[in-house]
């Protein structure tokens, strides 16, 4: 069932909220993915769920289209009370004293946290292989990974331990799982969804979004966490939105050319360029008028993107000094080396890797060479995205590289587990939505398309991805 049907059931008496939370949690406790961090003790949730319970009886969450639904949240997004571990030892035993504004919103609108998803350190990886506390594995084969680095709350969904999930997304890591495991997810614009209580990665990307199993629980769910916060300043309301009658579709042309040239680095599959034809052609069948454009510079958005993202996850993640957070080193001299042992033990390999790779970007001498540029590349991409938003209302692209790759593949590799954000990450720079669909299977492994709108365009997109599924 989607969230909708169960909050429906509830709301109609013909269960409980209790019974329904009962249910998710003993699925949790089952899981064999790796999905969970933390799930909730069981009085917990039992005593959220009556009060849950006695709110949507009185009539007090009428308004909420998802009262008494269990959801599951990413560990970067704060719980008061309820360990919020980012993947890392670093923040292991850390229990956050304050909720995420996302998560004040959906406990206001009745929806009852039944645990905390697992993700790659920080949200750095795009296989959730980085976590502290191991990977997550894809619920349709073991042998591969969920995607990244929301893997543990796009595998929750597709497994059917939770209806829906909060991920976060700074360079694909909502999209690309949800396309992994079939299920599907928005990036929502830049600052549409509040950051107050997202442990950040790369500031002016980060975004909190829902993953679900179909495009009305991610518009309930995006309905529910959306608009402006006075606690986050870039946060703001959605102005505007599109009619579908009539829609122009702009392909990517670099989807079926530069593609294959892809394939052969980062293992890209024949499946993804087949699924996205098959969905193109539904499209035409349907009276889109669809069209093919290219992005001149889609080769340059992975080299911007990390070196942006790394530089702010350097300035980020200096707060975690083993004085002010979680995890401290037990032996060290003096206080520079109580730094560097904290840093080094409780940081993975992954995480330090950017954090060096940050610091020498933004370093005297080559901030000119690397960040700067990046910064320009930023916005020329982001310039190119806008022109072709004034000939289409939608843009088509895949949102993966390939299927699932096989457990272990991506970590001795990362330059090419970069590689495989080429349509996520171009994404996050310009700070557009996006929507990831399921396009199809190949030997019952999941592939995603990726629908593109202008900034504060998700309802459309929602709408288009309803209508072509
Ligand atoms: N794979 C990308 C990265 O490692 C995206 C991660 C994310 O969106 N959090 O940076």
């Amino acid at each position: 069932m989607t969230g909708i049907e169960i909050a429906k059931k509830i709301k109609n008496g013909e269960i409980s909220v209790e019974e329904v939370a009962l249910e998710a949690l003993e699925r949790a406790e089952g899981d064999s993915c790796n999905a969970f961090i933390t799930i909730c003790e069981r009085e917990q949730v039992i005593d959220r769920a009556r009060e849950v319970q006695a709110q949507i009886d009185s009539g007090e969450l009428g308004e909420s289209a998802l009262a008494g639904v269990p959801i599951a949240v990413k560990d970067n997004i704060c719980t008061e009370g309820i360990r919020t571990t980012c993947g890392s030892r670093m923040l292991e035993n850390y229990v956050p004293a304050y909720s995420a504004t996302a998560v004040e919103r959906i406990n206001e609108a009745g929806l009852v946290i039944i645990g905390k998803t697992n993700m790659d350190e920080f949200g750095m990886g795009s296989t959730t292989e980085t976590s502290f506390f191991g990977a997550v594995t894809n619920p349709h084969d073991p042998s591969r990974v969920a995607g990244g680095s929301s893997g543990g709350s796009a595998a929750a969904v597709a497994a059917g331990i939770v209806p829906i999930a909060l991920g976060s997304d700074t360079g694909g890591s909502i999209r690309q799982p949800a396309a992994h495991c079939g299920v599907m997810g928005l990036k929502p614009t830049y600052g549409t969804v509040s950051r107050y209580g997202l442990v950040a990665y790369a500031s002016s990307m980060d975004q909190i979004g829902p993953i679900a199993t179909d495009e009305d629980d991610l518009i309930a769910l995006y309905d529910i966490i959306k608009g402006p916060d006075k606690r986050d300043s870039t946060s703001i309301s959605i102005r505007k939105d599109i009619s579908l009658s009539g829609l122009k579709v702009g392909v990517l042309r670099e989807t079926m050319t530069l593609f294959t040239g892809y394939s052969k680095e980062t293992g890209s599959d024949q499946a993804v360029t087949d699924a996205f034809s098959e969905y193109v052609r539904k499209l035409k069948e349907q009276g889109a008028v669809v069209e093919e454009f290219n992005l001149k510079l889609l080769d340059y958005a992975v080299p911007a993107y990390y070196i942006i993202a790394c530089a702010e996850a350097s300035s980020n993640l200096a707060r975690f000094d083993g004085v002010k957070y979680g995890f401290r080193a037990n032996e060290y001299d003096d206080l520079r080396d109580m730094y560097a042992k904290t840093r080094s033990e409780g940081f993975g390999e992954e995480v330090r890797r950017r954090i060096e790779l940050g610091e020498f970007t933004l370093s005297h001498g080559f901030y000119d060479q690397y960040y700067l540029k990046a910064c320009k590349v930023r916005r020329l991409i982001h310039d190119e995205f806008k022109k072709a938003f004034e000939k289409y209302d939608v843009i088509l692209m895949p949102t993966t590289t390939g299927i699932a790759p096989k457990l272990g593949e991506s970590l001795s590799d990362p330059i090419s587990m970069y590689k495989s954000d080429l349509f996520t990450v171009p994404i996050n720079l310009v700070g557009i939505p996006a929507v990831s669909v399921p396009s199809g299977t190949k030997d019952g492994l999941s592939t995603g398309i990726q629908i593109v709108g202008d900034h504060f365009s998700e309802k459309m997109l929602l709408r288009a991805a309803g209508a072509i599924r």
